[in-house]
């Protein structure tokens, strides 16, 4: 039997921070438990793949925007095969002991296997009892959750880990969810070659994000050639020789060569001994703002598993609060989530849509402009179609949210993300000036509109 202060379990972001955190303190041992890779989804199946797929398609897009090297690019496609071996060096080919340093550096000790709680402060790795002087972190994510749709299990599909991975661009690839990860990778494997269908049961794409927002990305694809079917109930799938055929409601019919689900993630909690605590095996794990297992004070869960905000950034916050907590630094979650689709346009958002805020009952008025009718956009962008929204809080005179749709706005996000987190009065917003000509003069425009 092994004892450390800390088990932390599961060493995709949000479990590596905690563990590095606490290390970098120093004073309490640490062991972290993987086991897959140290880097976890993010690193290999998820973020980092799906960006590397679409960025060169991206900058081709950005290229043929701007007269003096469009004409070099002329009807270019990006060169797949060394997309893909550029993708493959982001992915370190699956390989992480580039992520073992960091951690070895800050005294963490990395044990391989699978672990399962086995009571309180308990945790077993493979055969081996590890005890937990001061806490159990969960850290465990997420997969790709696989719906009940007849025959789609049969049929081998791609779920966003042969999505982001595969060796060969399919010819056809039907892709069922129309989310985050269903549109990118739409347009990722589009900008390879690929004849993508997307088939949406909901009216519209990017559900949780501003209504102008999804309807751009969807004209989008669709310029881009993707064949969107939104409002459609996929209802059977089977194999016809080397053909997927994904049945509708209505009757239609797709075929391809492969299919990817990307309809959402079920949490990693199915085996991990959860009912030896009192809680429910395949569900989240609940956690209060700071990420607290209900009367269990030992016990805390960060990133995909407690199903908060499913993304990385968010889920390193929460390990970072939860690794000051265990130090005795007084910490909590009351971040707005910054979340960005990487697809052309990017969608970059913060805190509230419109419809969101509206729904918390929060006395709110949005303010709307486009990023490309400012002088910056002259040089980034040109010619696309874009907007910036604000949602104002009329009681407290600050914004309680801001998205921006247009060709790459992720990095106009970060501004947006301190005036929501921090509130600042807008009249203090005035002052932050613009340099001109960026499409930062966006807010500009966006305050005086508002008033100011
Ligand atoms: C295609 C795609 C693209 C995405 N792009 C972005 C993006 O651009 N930006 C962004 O912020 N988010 C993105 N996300 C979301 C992001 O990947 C997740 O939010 C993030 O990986 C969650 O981190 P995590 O540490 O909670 O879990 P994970 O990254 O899932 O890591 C959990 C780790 O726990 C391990 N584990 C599980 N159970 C056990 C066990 N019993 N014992 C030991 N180890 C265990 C797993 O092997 C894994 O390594 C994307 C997701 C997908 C699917």
């Amino acid at each position: 039997m092994a004892g450390w202060d800390v088990i932390v379990v599961g060493a995709g972001p949000a479990g590596e921070v905690v563990a590095g955190r606490l290390g970098e303190a120093g004073g309490v041992s640490v062991a972290l438990v993987e086991r897959e890779l140290v880097g976890g989804e993010c690193a290999y199946w998820a973020c980092m793949p799906s960006k590397a797929l679409l960025r060169p398609g991206d900058l081709l897009a950005e290229t043929r925007r701007v007269g003096g090297v469009r004409e070099l690019v002329d009807e270019a496609r990006p060169d797949a095969r060394a997309v893909l071996a550029r993708r493959d060096e982001v992915i370190h080919g699956l390989d992480d002991s580039g992520q073992l340093p960091w951690l070895e550096e800050r005294g963490v000790t990395v044990l391989r296997g699978a672990a399962r709680l086995d009571g309180e402060r308990r945790v077993r790795v493979g055969e081996e009892l590890h005890t937990a002087r001061r806490a159990v972190v969960l850290a465990t994510g997420s997969g790709a959750a696989v719906p009940p749709i007849p025959g789609l299990a049969d049929v081998r599909p791609w779920t966003n880990r042969e999505g982001t991975t595969a060796k060969e661009v399919p010819a056809r690839l039907i892709v069922v969810g129309g989310g985050v990860v269903g549109s990118e990778l739409a347009q990722a494997w589009r900008s390879l070659g690929s004849e993508v269908t997307l088939v949406e049961a909901l009216p519209r794409l990017l559900g949780r994000e501003e209504p102008f927002a999804a309807e751009m990305v969807r004209d989008s694809l669709e310029r881009h050639g993707v064949d969107v079917r939104l409002g459609v109930e996929a209802t059977g799938a089977r194999r016809e020789d080397a053909d997927v055929v994904l049945s509708l409601a209505g009757g239609a019919e797709v075929r391809g060569d492969e299919i990817l689900v990307a309809v959402g993630r079920r949490p990693h909690t199915d085996e991990l001994g959860l009912e030896t605590v009192g809680l429910e095996p395949g569900r989240i794990v609940e956690v209060d703002d700071e990420m607290r297992v209900a009367d269990r004070p030992w016990l805390f869960a960060v990133g995909d598993v407690n199903g908060r905000a499913l993304v990385t950034h968010q889920g390193k916050h929460q390990g970072r609060i939860v690794a000051d907590l265990i130090l005795g630094r007084p910490a909590r979650d009351r971040a707005p989530v910054p979340r960005v689709v990487f697809t052309d346009p990017q969608v970059a958002a913060v805190g509230h849509t419109l419809e969101s805020a509206e729904a918390a009952g929060l006395r709110v008025r949005a303010v709307d402009h486009p990023p490309g009718a400012v002088a910056g956009a002259s040089f980034v962008g040109r010619g696309e179609g874009s907007l910036a929204r604000i949602v104002i809080d009329e009681e407290r005179g600050v914004l309680v949210g801001v998205t921006f749709c247009g060709p790459e706005v992720a990095e106009l996000l970060h501004a947006a993300t301190i005036a929501v987190a921090a509130a600042v009065p807008l009249a203090d917003l005035w002052q932050a000036v613009p340099a001109f000509p960026t499409r930062s003069e966006v807010w500009l425009r966006l305050l005086e509109k508002a008033g100011l």
